[in-house]
């Protein structure tokens, strides 16, 4: 495996998790304000957020008000003593936030897919003093992401952070974004002292789930949390459903529970270990309801040119086969048994079902 030469000098706080926080996106100068100021006593925030220029899937949705958000964000650090940041996604972007002074950017996940958009936003930051956030990509590889902080780091960026906001999934979960955590596990395992902030809007994707994503994060060893906050979130322009008031940030951050990492070592791992668990198992029922939907349009297919649903040779093959695989992953041929008959009970069923109704 490459080795990797990442020392970022922006440091994990061991108080209390980073805090970045702010609204999705900048909408209009009294949007950004009245949110910053109803978040100005929140005393735990470290970075305030709001997106300049927006990525949308489609055409002619908000897009961001460009340079002249810019100004309003610094005159929200100005106003109200906040460090502010945004995302860029161009050089040219980099060029307008340096010229305000905007402290720290962040680099979205649908640009992180990028190594040509990476190099020439590092490029455009080579020899400046700035911190940078980097989002994991929109699909769930290391190396993408690993590539891309090496970019910066490589510029001559020193004060570089991770933010993890889950993947884009086929799969239906609850969440917006799967938050695959195993990831964002091993790039900690790879470069254990690079802050990671996990940014639980966009995993959660609903203000409902945030509370818990947040607390799960923690005690899933994340250095930080992303929040983004709305002075009135049901008006929001982009992401509406997955942003806080500014009072529900508050309690948030006050209920949080900030564990001792040495403490809770066994619990954490433990944790760990359920949550692949949890993994393995929305993954073999998602598998499960496939192979359930195969076999109804079987039983429709041999129901159509009248073929018998039970079909020996081909169950015997079946049979052996799965459990000669098992037995080479060191399954027991017992247990395997019981659950193939058991799959094979239910699609015998399904398709004797398909059969019954089409003979009345
Ligand atoms: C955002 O932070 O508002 C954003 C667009 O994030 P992501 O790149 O994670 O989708
Ligand atoms: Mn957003």
């Amino acid at each position: 495996m490459k080795e990797i030469n990442i020392k970022s000098e922006w440091k994990i706080k061991t108080d209390f998790p980073i805090i970045v926080a702010g609204p999705c996106s900048a909408e209009t100068e009294k949007q950004l304000f009245s949110t910053a100021e109803a978040m100005q006593h929140i005393s735990q925030i470290d970075l305030f957020r709001a997106g300049i220029w927006k990525p949308r899937t489609r055409p002619g949705d908000f897009e961001g008000k460009g340079e002249e958000a810019v100004r309003w964000l610094v005159d929200v650090k100005e106003k109200y003593g906040f460090a502010v940041c945004t995302e860029v996604a161009t050089p040219k972007h980099v060029e307008v936030c340096l010229k305000h002074g905007v402290d720290a950017l962040w680099i979205g996940s649908r640009t992180v897919v990028s190594p040509f958009a990476i190099s020439e936003i590092s490029a455009a930051l080579q020899g400046v003093d700035t911190s940078v956030m980097v989002k994991n990509p929109m699909n769930p590889d290391i190396n993408l992401w690993i590539g891309a902080l090496e970019r910066f780091y490589n510029v001559g960026i020193k004060r570089l952070a991770a933010v993890h906001r889950g993947f884009f999934t086929y799969n239906e979960t609850h969440f917006r974004n799967d938050p695959v955590w195993q990831i964002p596990f091993e790039l900690k395992r790879r470069i254990p002292q690079l802050p990671l902030i996990c940014d639980v809007s966009h995993i959660s994707g609903n203000s409902k789930l945030i509370a818990d994503v947040s607390q799960w994060a923690l005690d899933l060893e994340m250095d930080g949390l992303m929040i983004e906050t709305h002075i009135e979130p049901k008006k929001a322009l982009t992401d509406a459903k997955q942003q806080l008031t500014p009072n529900e940030l508050n309690t948030l951050l006050n209920t949080l529970q900030i564990k001792k990492t040495s403490e809770n070592l066994p619990q954490k791992v433990l944790n760990r270990m359920r949550q692949d668990i949890d993994d393995v198992d929305n993954q073999l029922i998602q598998q499960l309801g496939r192979r359930l939907e195969i076999v109804r349009q079987m039983g429709e297919y041999k129901q159509e040119h009248n073929m018998t649903i039970l079909q020996m040779e081909r169950w015997k093959k079946v049979l052996e086969e799965r459990i000669d695989k098992g037995l080479g992953l060191g399954i027991k041929k017992e247990f395997l048994f019981k659950l193939l008959q058991l799959i094979h009970q239910e699609s015998i069923r399904i398709q004797s079902e398909i059969n019954s109704k089409k003979n009345l």
